[in-house]
Order: structure tokens, then C-alpha cells, then sequence
């Protein structure tokens, strides 16, 4: 299993010099689970996955990929009108989000591609398309591949998912807010994960005068990295306003607890 970050930073694309370490793309992780590729969430940074694809079998149009959607807000959809293989014919994309926003996955990702947004009209991207939801709790099994999912605590819902691959757990858990409890259906999805990326938008001062924004902390995220047993906690989902200089301090202070912890850096892979 391989996982690269080609997107980490939350709410809106985020270049410049400040964050020029860490990265500015909206999120986007492609996994991949030998050949197979599971993308995680359609923000900037999927263009540049797209690019890169274009020298694999999706340049041809032989290729095929699944797309978790967390959830429709912009950040996490902004990058697919930009994602060169859906313009290729013969490829094939299945587009999968949650039972309750799957109508609304499929319907915001048509509204923004509207000619008022943007010139081409999803339905005239030549590659497939196809959506898919899932309930909470179901699980699918692809291939070799098996998707768990479980509902998060943000604002207009967002699903978070387990990826399971041979005998390894990715999980994926970006866009939620936490409980003063660690949130039990989190922590049964993220159970003895190898890898936990995690919603640390804001750190825990920040986060005082941000309740019921939806986002979660670094110290939350080591709390349910802890009781769910995960070997690597990834931070996620990084604040616009958080420098590469004040990032480093964040991992540096979560490292303090939670040894195991890295913070998603755009381009950066890891095998596992
Ligand atoms: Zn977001
Ligand atoms: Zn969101």
C-alpha cells in the first residue's frame, strides 16, 4: 500500500511563500493498493495527481479509479473540472460519497461545472463517470480492496473512511469536529489503523473561539490515535493561516505526545 499527499491544506487553495514547505493545494491522497488507486476527496491538489497520471495507463484511457468523497464543500470538489484523465476516453471513475449526500455529491459536482463556473459541462468530460453511495456502517469490498465508512461531525455531514488492503488500514477521517468524548464510531473505524490522517484545522487555542466550525485539533487527534490503537497519527486539513514555521512548531509539539506523528506534506509518500 502507497499513499501520496497531492493536497493537505483545508478551505481554500493556499499558495505562496509561507507555506511553500508544507503545501497549498486543497485535499486530495491517492492510495494505492498495488495497482488499484483510491482517490481521497477532488480538491486542488487532484490536478496535479491527474497530470502525473497522464504517464500510466490513464493517458491511454485504460484507466480506472475509485473516488472516496468526504463531503461536497468546495475544498474538497474544486479540483475535479482540472483532473486531465476524466477528459480522456475510456476511462472510468467511480465516484463515491455517503447514502444522505450522495444526491448531493452528484448535483454539486454538476452545479460547478455550470457555464456560469466553468466551460465544460461534466456530462461532456468523454471519460465515465459513475456514482455511488454508501450507507454508513456498509461495507464494500472491491476487488482486494475493502472501504468501511462512518459518519463525522461537520456541517452539512461528511463521511470518513477505512481502507483495507492486504493486511494493512489506511484511515481517513478529515472534516470533523470532535466530542468532549472521543467519537465512538471514529474510534471503531480507526481501530489498530496503521495510518490515521486527521482534521487538525485548528490547534487547541484556536479552536476556543471556532466551536461548531467542524474542525478538529492536534491534541484530539492523538487522543483517538491513542485509544484506537493506530501506529501513525497524520495531521490534515491544515489551517490557511498556519505557516510553515507555526506547522512546524504544531508537529513538533505533538510529536511531545504522540511520537508517531507526521504532518501531511504535499508530494510526500509513504509505503506501508
Ligand atoms: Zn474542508
Ligand atoms: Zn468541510
Amino acid at each position: 500500500m502507497k499513499i501520496k499527499y497531492y493536497g493537505v491544506r483545508g478551505s481554500v487553495p493556499t499558495p505562496g511563500r509561507a507555506t511553500i514547505r508544507y503545501g497549498g493545494n486543497t485535499p486530495c491522497v491517492a492510495v494505492w493498493c498495488g495497482d488499484d488507486l483510491v482517490i481521497l476527496d477532488a480538491g486542488t491538489g487532484l490536478r496535479v495527481l491527474g497530470d502525473e497520471l497522464m504517464d500510466t495507463p490513464f493517458g491511454q484511457g485504460k484507466g480506472r479509479a475509485v473516488m472516496l468523497v468526504s463531503h461536497t464543500h468546495w475544498d474538497h470538489i474544486q479540483g475535479f473540472p482540472f483532473f486531465t484523465p476524466a477528459y480522456i476516453k475510456g476511462n472510468l471513475f467511480h465516484l463515491l460519497g455517503a447514502h444522505q449526500i450522495n444526491k448531493g455529491l452528484e448535483m454539486a459536482m454538476h452545479h460547478q461545472q455550470q457555464y456560469q463556473n466553468f466551460p465544460v459541462l461534466l456530462g461532456q468530460m468523454p471519460s465515465r463517470i459513475t456514482f455511488n453511495s454508501m450507507e454508513e456502517g456498509a461495507v464494500r469490498q472491491m476487488g482486494n480492496i475493502r472501504i468501511h465508512t462512518a459518519e463525522l461531525n461537520h456541517p452539512g455531514g461528511s463521511f470518513a473512511y477505512r481502507i483495507e488492503y492486504e493486511d494493512k488500514a489506511v484511515v481517513y477521517a478529515t472534516d470533523t469536529e470532535h466530542y468532549a468524548n472521543v467519537d465512538l464510531r471514529l474510534l471503531t473505524l480507526a481501530r489498530n489503523a496503521d495510518i490515521l490522517i486527521y482534521d487538525t484545522h485548528f490547534t487547541s487555542e484556536e479552536y476556543k473561539s471556532h466551536r461548531g466550525w467542524g474542525h478538529s485539533t492536534p491534541d484530539e487527534g492523538i487522543r483517538l490515535a491513542r485509544e484506537a490503537n493506530v501506529g501513525c497519527l497524520h495531521l490534515f486539513h491544515h489551517s490557511p493561516s498556519h505557516k510553515d514555521e507555526q506547522m512546524d512548531e504544531i508537529l513538533e509539539q505533538a510529536r511531545k505526545e504522540f511520537p508517531e506523528t507526521h504532518a501531511a506534506i504535499e508530494e510526500w509518500e509513504v509505503a506501508i
